[in-house]
């Protein structure tokens, strides 16, 4: 049986990029070792470092004053980099809280409130531990001289979303893990962009950053080199050895993605993808429920409650057993969550929206 993978992330790649992906494992390229066990200095990865940089700048259509980073250590490692190269003594940086994931990144900034600036709140939409909605421009009291702000683009956990980014008179850093390249986005009003690889890029382990070129290179020198984004930047991410295997996987994403039309195309089948699964929930008088405002619905990761707990989990079990992974809610909030990244076909959704239907008729 085929199993449709709906896992939040690390998540599913697509087919071709897993089968193409064994020609890494077998020799490669003029040195003829596989990409795997080559220098990271080596001209045939240097084809593929250069290729997944240039592949990813390509589908963003990234102007020439911003650049690539190709980094570890997760997006975690950016929630202290940001504030380390960024905030320094005496300034503040304003962020916007709408999950878990922009908890952490704020917690992690105010662990440096003895070496870095202030990390203020500059809008919340939590309500009752819980975030069912990303606020609005008017919403937030943003500080005119802030040195960022810095947002959650899609929220992975409570499954709201960004469909429009606040103006704000500072650069903007987001963290967009769960939603960089599943859709065009004009990058412009961006000082700095990052996300975990293991969502819709690639497998974990690499950490996509996103920058303006100036901007990278303004942030404070007294740190260690392997902190500083000048330094990844100047040395064209190769200051140390990136992760060569996950940086490959990428490459072949990257051109998975021109195959199937660019980022126009990601965002036309995620539209579908979203609305199928949407309609399902809206459709079955109250027996999944899904607590986001509508506007804010995330087009990534959709979640949904049922009536009890007992019989979401007979829906999970049944899920399993038609081949549907991957459909556990985070452990933090529980319920059901779907993650619709790039890679889940519409046929997948297709499955999961009759399971849903059928589960509902049979009367659970
Ligand atoms: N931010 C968001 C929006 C996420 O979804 C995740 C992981 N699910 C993280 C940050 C943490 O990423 P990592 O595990 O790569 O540090």
């Amino acid at each position: 049986m085929e199993i449709a993978n709906f896992s939040a992330g690390p998540a599913a790649l697509p087919r071709p990029v897993l089968e193409r992906a064994r020609e890494g494992l077998g020799p490669f390229g003029t040195a003829g070792v596989p990409i795997l066990s080559q220098s990271h200095r080596g001209p045939d990865y240097d084809r593929v470092h250069r290729r997944a940089r240039e592949g990813i700048a390509r589908l963003l259509g990234l102007p020439a004053s911003h650049e690539v980073l190709l980094l570890q250590g997760g997006a975690s490692t950016q929630f202290a980099h940001v504030p380390l190269n960024f905030l320094p003594p005496g300034r503040s940086a304003d962020y916007v809280i709408t999950g878990a994931w922009s908890e952490k990144a704020l917690a992690e900034a105010r662990r440096l409130s003895k070496v870095a600036g202030e990390a203020r709140v500059a809008g919340t939409t939590e309500d009752q531990g819980s975030y069912r909605r990303v606020p609005g421009e008017a919403e937030l009291d943003l500080s005119p001289d802030a040195a960022y702000v810095h947002l959650t683009s899609n929220n992975t956990i409570f499954g709201t979303q960004f469909h429009g980014f606040p103006r704000t008179e500072s650069w903007k850093v987001a963290d967009m893990s769960s939603d960089l390249l599943s859709r065009p986005m004009d990058v412009s009003g961006f000082g700095l962009i990052y996300a975990g690889a293991q969502k819709n890029l690639g497998p974990a382990g690499l950490t996509v950053v996103l920058g303006h070129s100036d901007w990278l290179r303004s942030g404070r020198t007294d740190l260690p080199n392997i902190v500083r984004y000048a330094v990844h930047a100047d040395k064209d991410s190769l200051y140390h050895t990136p992760p060569t295997f996950a940086v490959y996987l990428t490459m072949l994403v990257v051109d998975w993605i021109d195959e199937q039309g660019g980022l126009e195309a990601m965002e036309a089948a995620n539209a579908r993808k979203q609305a199928m699964v949407y309609e399902a929930i809206d459709r079955s008088d109250g027996f999944y429920q899904n607590p986001v405002e509508v506007a804010s619905r995330s087009w990534m990761n959709v979640v949904f409650r049922l009536p009890n707990e007992e019989i979401e989990s007979e829906f999970l079990k049944q899920a399993e057993e038609l081949g549907l992974h991957g459909l556990k809610g985070h452990r933090s909030v529980g319920g059901v969550r779907a993650s619709l990244y790039n890679a889940v076909g519409i046929d997948d959704v297709e499955r999961l929206v009759e399971h849903m239907e059928s589960f509902r008729r049979s009367g659970a």
